[in-house]
């Protein structure tokens, strides 16, 4: 049996906070999602909102390839008739080939929220339906409050199934809008339900507010449901809908079902931080299966026992996801990590070898100082450079001096940094004007050494972030630097500087991240 997946997220995942998708984003996202091999993309809510509108008029002139788009509104306005309701024409003007339809499926919502009759109620939802299905559209009926309906009044919300499938609906979604049934009560409502409608398809709309959202998919499959709702990386109101590559991920890899295909399973990282990206929205590197942080090991052990079996603390193989193991170096890992790590920068480290040891005791005793490699992997290669005798110094800084004057009527302070630095055998001065203290140092540096190493015109410091590090108390506060860079042909770096004086902490960052740049420019 094929299990169905549908994206909502350019619909339910646009109500999500601090996401506001412009008519370009959304078509660029419904490509993205249509290439990646969704079986259903809902796109949003013509008439109703009408950017939407101008949407299904760009994918009408270029039809997706393979996914099936759905146009989504509400059944028709209450004592009214569907033929002449303005949200049902706009539904039908947007052309789909699928149109879900969302009506209350709660007798207490039909009476208390809507406050019509419960007649009315059910009517509205046959007549919707019947309109759209006479028009040659799949119809999915999204049947709202479905499982908070049911647990007060099984038999309207059966009812309200009934005349939608009377009418002529393909698929029954059973909505859990208020995202708060547990899992066990998804699977007896789910089971009851295809009781009743043996042939029909059923479809699962999960929200997360338990914590659910993945796991009430999961159940209601189990149950016999075989479209599930769901929306990129969980996006959506309040807690957020069921993540849809999570549920994609389990039923293929963990239950064996047939949904998407293995291709599509090692796409997920990437569109992960595609939607992220279009949605400009920080990745949260907690995500399951496709966060940076989902395959990530720390402590020593784990790394141990993970060079000699990989599998032996992941849950799935990484790359069936498109995702990466990673290790962090850190105060706690052993020389295992650190051979492990060195590896996979492409250095053979022996973890008994006294290059692993004279590693690992240096990064304890930065670490102890306040340095942080995990943000900082950079600086790290360079130190293991360094221990293996690869690292080629570039320069030498023999002294640097940086002023900042603010002048009464200035509206900034104006920063000047000189440097006295050595290249070869030959000694100078540099010196720039900059917005703060890293901009300055870094245009000095950059003056001075453009004419030895022209390659770092391609290389650009594009972000820093200084935190106060507490140290033990008595002593003065430490400022730690990361700095991240970028070449042009896309490569991105962080290196790390620390003090107890926030220039020499800037400046510190700045050097490694130079000195890496060039290093890796002239491999
Ligand atoms: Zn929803």
């Amino acid at each position: 049996m094929k299990i169905d997946v549908y994206d909502t997220t350019l619909r339910d995942g646009s109500q999500g906070e601090g996401i506001s998708f412009s008519v370009e984003d959304k078509v660029k996202i419904a490509r993205r999602l249509d290439a990646f091999g969704m079986d259903f993309i809902e796109g949003g809510w013509p008439g109703a909102v009408p950017k939407d509108t101008e949407f299904f008029a760009r994918l009408r002139a270029e039809p997706l390839r393979h996914a099936k788009l759905a146009a989504f509104g509400s059944t028709r306005k209450a004592h009214a008739t569907a033929a002449t309701d303005a949200n049902l024409i706009a539904l039908l003007q947007a052309e789909t080939p699928v149109v879900t339809i969302v009506g209350k499926a709660s007798a207490w919502q039909v009476t208390e929220a809507l406050r019509v009759s419960l007649e009315e109620g059910l009517a509205m939802i046959a007549d919707s339906v019947a309109l759209l299905e006479g028009q040659g559209r799949e119809v999915i009926y999204d049947a709202e409050h479905f499982f908070d309906g049911y647990k007060m009044d099984p038999d309207y919300a059966l009812r309200a199934l009934d005349a939608a499938a009377e009418s002529g609906a393909s698929v029954l979604c059973l909505c859990d809008t208020n995202g708060g049934t547990l899992p066990h009560e998804i699977y007896e409502i789910v089971t009851a339900v295809r009781q009743r409608f043996g042939g029909g398809t059923i479809g699962m709309h999960p929200h997360n507010d338990a914590d659910c959202g993945t796991a009430n998919a999961l159940a209601a499959v189990r149950a016999g449901a075989t479209q599930v709702q769901g929306t990129i990386n969980g996006y959506g109101e309040r807690t957020g809908n069921a993540s849809i590559l999570s549920i994609a991920a389990a039923l293929r890899l963990k239950m064996g079902l047939d949904c998407l295909t293995n291709e599509a399973m090692r796409d997920m990282t990437r569109l992960s931080a595609f939607v992220d990206e279009v949605a400009n929205v920080t990745p949260n590197p907690k995500a399951a299966y496709v966060g940076r942080n989902a395959f990530t090991h720390k402590a020593g052990l784990h790394a141990d026992a993970i060079a000699k079996a990989p599998r032996a603390y992941d849950h799935i193989e990484p790359t069936d996801v498109g995702n990466v193991r990673r290790l962090l170096v850190s105060e706690q890992a052993g020389s295992a990590t650190i051979a492990q790590k060195a590896a996979d920068l492409g250095y053979a480290l022996d973890k008994k070898s006294p290059e692993a040891r004279a590693v690992l005791s240096e990064v304890t005793a930065r670490e102890h100082e306040g340095y942080a490699f995990e943000g900082a992997e950079a600086s790290f290669e360079l130190l293991l450079q360094k221990a293996t005798g690869r690292y080629r110094k570039l320069f030498d800084l023999l002294a640097f001096r940086v002023l900042v004057e603010r002048r009464a009527g200035d509206a900034e302070p104006i920063t000047e940094a000189t440097l006295r630095l050595r290249v070869g055998d030959e000694e100078f001065l540099t010196v720039a004007e900059g917005d703060g203290p890293i901009h300055a140092l870094d245009g000095a540096l950059r003056a001075g050494l453009l004419r030895f190493y022209p390659q770092l015109s391609r290389i650009r410091l594009t972000d820093f972030k200084v935190r106060v590090v507490t140290m033990g108390e008595g002593t003065a506060a430490k400022v730690r630097t990361i700095v991240e860079s970028t070449a042009d042909h896309g490569a991105t770096w962080s290196t790390v500087g620390v003090s107890t004086n926030i220039i020499e902490s800037s400046y510190q960052a700045l050097v490694d991240a130079i000195e890496y740049g060039l290093l890796k420019e002239s491999e």
